[in-house]
């Protein structure tokens, strides 16, 4: 039996094994709404693996995964992005041949249109989310060019908003800002921190710049386990952390 918890997303007791191998090993997280976690560890720590658990794309061997109090353990990959937990893999994934706006625009669920599941329609209401998220991700102006000819840094963005008209309210960005340039970065720890307004984000990030720039908490993972948890301050005072990560 466990009871309701204010947390959005709640983690308890989370293992998975490969083989024999626990890539996740009795892992408990809670993020709160409107918080911004950063999970940063070494390579192999099993960073990917909790967001696979948690969007549905890997099944845990055992724990539990609550989102908004709702297990999501056995849910359907697309259960889990209706229930609001939307999340953006390494390599972006728009639509090159669609504009910005039709990237926006094929994001929006299709029940939530007028006339619903019959066809799809551009509404004004769908007009008006499409501008608010370009606003959102800074890209108002490239609302008519075409996928392909985005900056890589743009696609990213775009590939942002695309998860923010889906209403998601637990956004999961692993490595945002690889291959980005200095400017990019920049923007880019700007952007996560106003979509963080009304919603929940985690991100996995190596750029230690970066992480001190937009985290709330962090959480350092290694062999599968939580190392260390607090602000960036704490973390980069803790003595096993410098051994297992910062130090090297
Ligand atoms: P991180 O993102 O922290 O670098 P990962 O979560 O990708 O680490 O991987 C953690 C460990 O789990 C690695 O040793 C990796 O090889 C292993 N692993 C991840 N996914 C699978 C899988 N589907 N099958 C077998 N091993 C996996
Ligand atoms: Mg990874």
């Amino acid at each position: 039996m466990s009871s309701n918890t204010d947390f959005l997303l709640a983690i308890e007791d989370l293992t998975v094994s490969f083989d024999g191998f626990k890539a996740v090993d009795g892992l408990s997280l809670y993020v709160e709404r409107d918080e911004l976690r950063v999970i940063i560890g070494p390579n192999g720590a099993g960073k990917t693996t909790v967001l696979d658990m948690i969007c549905g794309k890997t099944r845990p061997t055992s724990g539990s995964i609550k989102f908004a109090n709702r297990e999501m353990v056995g849910m359907r990959e697309h259960e889990i992005v209706r229930a609001g937990v939307g999340r953006k893999f390494q390599t972006p994934s728009i639509y090159e041949n669609l504009t910005v706006f039709e990237n926006l625009e094929v994001s929006y669920p299709k029940g939530r249109t007028v006339l619903g599941s019959i066809g799809f329609r551009t509404t004004s209401e769908v007009t008006d989310r499409i501008h608010a998220v370009a606003t959102e991700i800074g890209l108002t102006a490239q609302l008519d060019i075409e996928g392909a000819f985005l900056s890589h840094g743009q696609k990213q963005w775009l590939e942002i908003g695309m998860l923010l008209m889906q209403e998601s309210q637990l956004v999961m960005l692993d490595e945002p800002v690889a291959g980005m340039s200095p400017p990019e970065r920049e923007q880019t720890a700007q952007l996560i921190q106003r979509i963080c307004k009304g919603r929940s984000i985690i991100v996995i990030e190596h750029d230690m710049e970066f992480v001190s720039r937009i985290a709330h908490k962090v959480t350092v993972l290694h062999l599968g386990k939580i190392l260390a948890e607090g602000s960036m301050a704490e973390i980069q005072k803790n003595a096993k952390v410098m051994d297992v990560y910062l130090g090297h």
